[in-house]
């Protein structure tokens, strides 16, 4: 079985051809990267979206090659500018360094807790960027001896410029978002940081005042400093994805210096990957810092752009519990199933329409598979994962799925359907009126009128039902 993968790289769909073989065992590993959250505030349903999106793909490798021979890391951000803000609004009276401790320990609690709700397996490491600052130092000073980052001002600064006119067997500055560094300086903003000799040079490592967080600096740079945000991912890739398998800073074979699929946001193809790309392949002298670059598409509310003032922002915390978002609450099976829909690369219209819509046909489906599979596997079948193994295409896949949903009584057509479901973390055991009741009180039972509308409602939805969603029986 091949995974065909559509590579930001190459623009074009290539085959996942693992580039490490487990020497005990003489199986292929595949090692994938994606950036995670920066644990200062609730997560966004559009940060769901790559949670979700890569989680199929990691239970699809799993799947293919063994779960054993699977290496998923999501890093978590927990040195940031926005962190440090949050912390002295929340907690102005402690000093700065514990009130930080405090919001990234309960941010991150609550990100773990919505995205294991929205049906997510736990990456196979989750390393936060703190533990990994040495690491981070060891690659500055690298790149200042290639000569490719520059000590200005108690900063480093990465320059693209140096990096290409290195050349060699290294990637060209902007390869990955398709943009030369001509094209990006001409549109770079005028008001550049006096400390930069180039306008598109980007920090590796600032200086902190007294009260912000900070490390002794790498690069003989005197007192206190943090890294920027780009030379995290690098950093946190190299500790987990290279060093366990001979590579790193000292190891010169640019073969194991490089993994097999990054993945994030569309948004962050550029800077931050471009960013990543630069420091990694620069640091290691390796062509390509990952083989397959996999992202995203953008996330829209109910047809506009996600935003604070628009009051349309909505986390994935209010959607499971409040019933702020569509007069409902949502669990997070409904929630994963809407998102998988549109296929991944495609934008996304994010509706309350489409929450709808998808707790109907979870529910239709559960009520066919109940009880069929009594060994409640998830082993899914290969017609499933041959529409998977082409880019994720969900869309044919859940078309396989209502086709198996559509032969009533036919047993075999049901477990494929329960296998699929289990398979994609779309349902476990429960029974489908705890998809509808989920997160309200348990004070009453429902009355038999009540059960008799829902159940009619089941059968064929009113129209305005569809747009204000259906009411629930309370569980017992
Ligand atoms: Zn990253």
């Amino acid at each position: 079985m091949t995974l065909r993968l559509y590579n930001t790289l190459t623009k074009e769909k290539d085959a996942l051809a693992p580039l490490l073989r487990d020497p005990v065992t003489g199986k292929d590993r595949v090692r994938m990267y994606v950036c995670g959250p920066t644990v200062y505030d609730f997560a966004h349903i559009g940060n769901a979206r790559p949670v979700i999106v890569f989680d199929v793909l990691f239970r699809l490798l799993r799947h293919v090659y063994g779960a054993d021979h699977v290496t998923y890391v999501r890093n978590i951000t927990d040195v940031d500018d926005k962190i440090n803000a949050r912390a002295a609004i929340d907690y102005p009276d402690l000093p700065l360094n514990e009130a930080i401790r405090l919001v990234t320990e309960k941010t991150d609690a609550q990100f773990q807790a919505d995205v294991a709700a929205l049906g997510c397996l736990p990456p196979t490491e989750q390393p936060r960027a703190t533990e990994h600052i040495d690491g981070m130092k060891a690659m500055i000073e690298r790149l200042v001896e290639r000569g490719v980052a520059y000590v200005a001002e108690g900063h480093v600064l990465f320059s693209p410029s140096a990096m290409d006119r290195l050349n060699g067997t290294l990637p060209r500055y902007g390869a990955l978002a398709r943009r030369s560094l001509d094209e990006m300086l001409a549109g770079a903003r005028v008001d550049v940081a006096p400390y930069k000799k180039e306008p598109m040079d980007f920090v590796l490592w600032k200086p902190s005042a007294e009260n912000e967080p900070g490390w002794p600096s790498p690069a003989g740079i005197e007192g206190r400093g943090r890294p920027g945000w780009h030379i995290e991912c690098s950093a946190m890739s190299m500790a987990k994805l290279l060093e366990p398998f001979g590579g790193g800073l000292n190891c010169d074979d640019p073969l194991k210096n490089t993994f097999d699929i990054h993945g994030g946001g569309i948004d962050l193809v550029f800077p931050h990957h471009e960013n990543e790309i630069a420091q990694s392949c620069c640091a290691f002298g390796a062509p390509r810092m990952a083989n397959i670059w996999m992202h995203n598409g953008f996330l829209q509310v109910e047809g506009e752009k996600m935003s604070k003032s628009l009051g349309n922002f909505v986390t994935i915390r209010e959607l499971l519990e409040t019933g702020r978002f569509g007069d409902n609450v949502w669990h997070g099976y409904v929630l994963r199933f809407a998102m998988l829909t549109t296929h991944y690369r495609q934008p996304i219209d994010f509706t309350a329409e489409r929450l709808v819509e998808a707790r109907r046909q979870l529910a239709d489906w559960i009520d066919f598979v109940s009880g069929v599979d009594p060994s409640e596997s998830d082993e899914p079948p290969a017609e499933l994962v041959e529409k998977l193994a082409d880019d994720l295409n969900f869309s044919e896949a859940k078309a396989l799925m209502a086709s198996w949903a559509r032969q009533k009584g036919d047993v075999e057509a049901a477990t494929k359907l329960s296998r699929s479901m289990r398979f994609l973390g779309l349902w476990k055991s429960e029974a489908s009126a705890e998809i509808y009741s989920y997160g309200h009180s348990v004070s009453d039972s429902p009355s038999a009128a009540e059960v008799e509308a829902f159940i009619a409602a089941r059968r064929s939805p009113p129209r305005e039902e569809l747009c204000r969603g259906r009411p629930h029986p309370r569980r017992a």
